[in-house]
């Protein structure tokens, strides 16, 4: 059996007249950037992430998380606290902008261990990006409670993670700064790269709209010096539609990976997910010895797999490595990411199951 870490392609064929119809339409309307198509999707999203919060297309997740820092004057000689364990745009948007990513170390839900943030914090320290790895929110709660005390910027990476929920909140609604991508493998993908901050405040909202048109607000009169960081009308029409299903796939996903954790945990170590909390399962990653022995078994076998990530940003050689953090290091080589997408069925959960349980009798 052939069991395959994403299926987009099933997705599209799902949702193809709609799909197809809606990128006619902007192809006729001849009106590619900051339309009503883009307009229509800020509604929407804010409407779905039940925000007071403003909420802002750009062009990537990694645009995001830039415009954020830019809005808060990140610059040489400041400080961001954030993890290393995380896709590489999270440190890299501190260190395009000149300040320094100064690392801590998760626990064991992958998160941001916020126990160890406070002995961090300096007088050149100004914000913590925190990342809801995998789709399991990181404890915004604290994390804002630390920044608020200490007058810092909390900007959550939430990339991973839209719908997601603490206390039954959305995401979206707990940092300073949300950043989303929809990039075409997240849970809400695009067909080419897009992205949203959502702003709290209306300094910081206004400036984020201004720095995503080159920080002009009336045309070609220049504020300050920003990007060209836009959600194009194609790729806000492909959400317009994909937002109506994110909930039933989320749902999909978290019954996949019930599946997987009841049948697995006595053999693995399975998600931890605090009770508080909604995991919408971007990605379903287990943590077992032999992690390159399983991923090979498991291939063999069909079933692809992925090691997110198998180099921790403080050990990257663009970055100081003079720090160790083991709990990081550790993860970089346990962790194993199954399928866990909306298209997969029974018989192929049942398989991977299978398969691990037989590499570990
Ligand atoms: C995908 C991702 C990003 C970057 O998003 P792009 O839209 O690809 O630029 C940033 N951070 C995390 C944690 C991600 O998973």
């Amino acid at each position: 059996m052939e069991v395959s870490i994403l299926d987009l392609k099933k997705q599209y064929h799902d949702l193809k007249d709609e799909i197809d119809s809606e990128i006619s339409k902007v192809l006729e309307s001849g009106y590619f950037i900051l339309g009503k198509e883009e307009k229509k999707f800020e509604a929407k999203i804010k409407d779905y992430l039940d925000t007071d919060n403003d909420c802002i297309g750009v062009a990537s997740g990694s645009d995001a998380l830039l415009l954020s820092l830019m809005a808060i004057d990140i610059s040489p000689g400041d400080e961001v606290i954030t993890t290393p364990f995380t896709f590489f745009a999270t440190a890299g948007a501190i260190s395009r902008l000149g300040a320094k990513p100064v690392f801590v170390d998760i626990g064991d839900d992958y998160n941001i261990d916020v126990d160890k943030i406070s002995e961090k914090i300096n007088e050149n320290t100004k914000a913590i990006i925190t990342v809801d790895l995998f789709g399991n929110p990181s404890d915004l709660k604290r994390l804002r409670k630390i920044c608020d005390d200490n007058d810092l910027y909390l900007i959550d990476d939430a990339c991973q993670a839209i719908g997601s929920e603490i206390d039954g909140k959305k995401i979206g609604n707990f940092a300073h700064f949300t950043c989303f991508s929809f990039f075409p493998t997240k849970n809400l993908g695009a067909y080419g790269d897009g992205g949203l901050v959502v702003v709290e405040g209306d300094e910081m909202s206004e400036k984020i709209r201004m720095l995503r048109k080159h920080g002009s607000k009336k045309k070609y009169h220049h504020e300050f010096v920003g990007i060209n960081s836009r959600l194009d009308e194609m790729q806000a029409a492909i959400l317009n539609v994909k937002l109506d299903y994110l909930d039933e796939w989320i749902d999909k996903r978290q019954k996949n990976a019930k599946i997987y954790s009841d049948n697995l945990k006595e053999i693995i170590n399975v998600p931890k997910i605090d009770d508080n909390k909604k995991h919408v399962f971007h990605q379903y990653t287990i943590s077992v010895d032999d992690r390159d022995g399983l991923k090979e078994y498991l291939s063999d076998n069909g079933i692809q797999t992925a090691v997110y990530y198998p180099v921790p940003l403080h050990l990257q050689n663009c970055f100081d490595n003079d720090v160790s953090l083991s709990n990081s290091e550790y993860a970089s080589s346990h962790v194993l990411s199954l399928p866990i997408h909306e298209n997969l069925n029974i018989n192929e959960i049942h398989y991977v199951i299978d398969k691990i349980k037989e590499f570990y009798d």
